[in-house]
């Protein structure tokens, strides 16, 4: 059985076909990949050797088994948020009977959960309904700064403060 295959470009700028992935099991810190050659898994972890925690929708790697180390190509990651992934990781937890990890996952979730909500209110909003000002308005706001900033030049009606 061939499985699925992959057209890529490979180092030298060349088409190269490379298998894909049979399984996956994504979570807020992994993506565990079943190796095409060796059947064996691969546990990726996101930050140390992914090196992102952008969703994966195709990359390609090398087997983590010691004596394979054959190229495949992993897709399809989870696009779900982090305090999403968080909480799905609680279900295999809980059948391992890590409810203490649970619980603490459950935690984070909520921490990840309200950092997201505060950036998206407190940074992303505010610029998304942005005041457009008129050019008159800039003009008087431009006045209004060269008074404060530059009182001299501005009492004696000078155009620019290096006349003074
Ligand atoms: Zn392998």
């Amino acid at each position: 059985m061939r499985g699925m295959w992959s057209s890529t470009l490979n180092s030298r700028g060349l088409m190269s076909d490379i298998p894909i992935a049979k399984n996956r099991r994504t979570s807020y810190e992994n993506f565990v990949a079943v190796c095409p050659e060796c059947g064996r898994d691969s546990i990726f972890n996101r930050a140390s050797d992914l090196h992102t925690f952008e969703p994966i929708a195709g990359r390609e790697v090398a087997c983590l088994s010691g004596y394979c180390r054959k190229p495949f190509r992993i897709i399809n990651d989870s696009v779900n948020n982090a305090h999403e992934m968080l909480i799905f990781d609680c279900y295999e937890l809980i059948e391992r009977k890590h409810y203490m990890n649970c619980i603490l996952s459950l935690a984070q979730a909520y921490e990840v959960f309200f950092s997201f909500f505060f950036r998206v209110e407190f940074l992303y909003k505010p610029f998304r309904s942005a005041y457009r000002p008129t050019r008159e308005e800039v003009e008087a706001a431009l006045e209004e700064t060269r008074s404060i900033l530059f009182p001299l030049s501005n009492r004696l009606q000078l155009d620019n403060e290096f006349d003074w």
